[in-house]
């Protein structure tokens, strides 16, 4: 049997918070359980959002919380390198292969315009209706702005079984339609760069958060339009804060840094979370390595987890 690769994939565009960390603790105790390779791949695609300082803090935090990886920016590996912002090349040969097949085209819509065509108010971003996929559009827009590149959908279901959600079926064309690929400013899309990534480091195992499982239809139709295989996904659910709002980056409270600053200790915190993950029975200090035995992911709920910073 192959031995199981998994990554923990986070954004340095801010200071890791509880939620980050409840994802990370998940994804290392599938794969220590599994006896597998642990991945940390730094997804700082985006240059105006993430910063080198975050990627330091966010490894600090979780060398202190308990939780290593075998191959990482910091350590290196087979598949390095192994934050984004260095593997544009192979974004951009994905892309071009896709070009090769005819299934990419510029896209020169303004956000107003998207807004405007857009069927449902709040879909904004979501669904495009295709308009420069009629190539007189796009012709008459050239030079205008630069062009976000966009893939050709085709019609049909993409069904996958997760292992924390289930039977998840989207047909993407009338769900999403083509999607972005590239944008305007020339950095590769999230879509494209994880596909990439993932199926490079031969990654077999992903468990994220449940905020992307509505991505995972589109990631898996570039794996199949790429020709490589698609790894096994898990969504784990989100954690929210007691007014229902999902953590971000923005609540400083419930960062780890700002944990760490109030004497909060790294077992306090991987106790609460393993806790609220069904993992052990009563809150209590434990280590995230003491964990590794008896990881059962079906013993997470399904639904939002509820976190309050005044438990820790
Ligand atoms: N970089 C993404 C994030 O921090 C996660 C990507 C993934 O796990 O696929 O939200």
């Amino acid at each position: 049997m192959r031995i199981m690769r998994g990554r923990f994939a986070p954004s340095p565009t801010g200071d890791i918070h509880l939620g980050n960390i409840w994802t990370a603790l998940l994804a290392w105790l599938q794969v220590r359980s599994a006896g597998g390779v642990m991945v940390l791949r730094m997804e700082d695609l985006d240059p105006g959002r993430s910063r080198p300082l975050y990627a330091d803090r966010l490894m600090a935090d979780m060398k202190w919380l308990g939780l290593d990886w075998d191959e990482g920016p910091d350590v290196g590996g087979p598949y390095a390198p192994y934050s984004q912002h260095e593997r544009r090349d192979l974004y951009q040969a994905a892309l071009e292969q896709l070009a090769a097949d005819g299934i990419v085209y510029p896209c020169y819509c303004t956000r107003a315009e998207l807004a405007a065509s857009a069927p449902h108010s709040g879909d904004t971003e979501r669904i495009y209706s295709g308009t420069c996929r009629r190539r007189e559009v796009a012709e008459a827009c050239k030079g205008a702005r630069q062009p976000s590149l966009r893939l050709v959908v085709p019609p049909g279901i993409t069904s996958f079984t997760d292992l924390q959600a289930g039977d998840v079926s989207q047909d993407i064309s009338q769900e999403v339609g083509d999607f972005v690929v590239r944008r305007s400013d020339g950095v590769h899309a999230y879509q494209l760069a994880v596909v990439v990534d993932d199926a490079a480091m031969e990654i077999t195992h992903v468990l994220r958060g449940y905020d992307l499982l509505s991505s995972t239809p589109r990631q898996l139709l570039l794996y199949r339009l790429l020709g490589q295989p698609a790894p096994v996904f898990t969504h784990v659910p989100l954690l929210i804060a007691p007014d229902g709002h999902r953590l971000s980056k923005r609540q400083q409270d419930l960062s780890i840094a700002c944990l760490r600053a109030q004497g909060v200790k790294a077992e306090a915190i991987i106790g609460y979370l393993a806790y609220k993950a069904n993992l052990i029975d009563a809150r209590q200090p434990v280590k995230a390595a003491e964990l590794i035995a008896s990881f059962d992911v079906s013993k997470l709920q399904s639904d939002p987890v509820i976190v309050d910073s005044h438990d820790l």
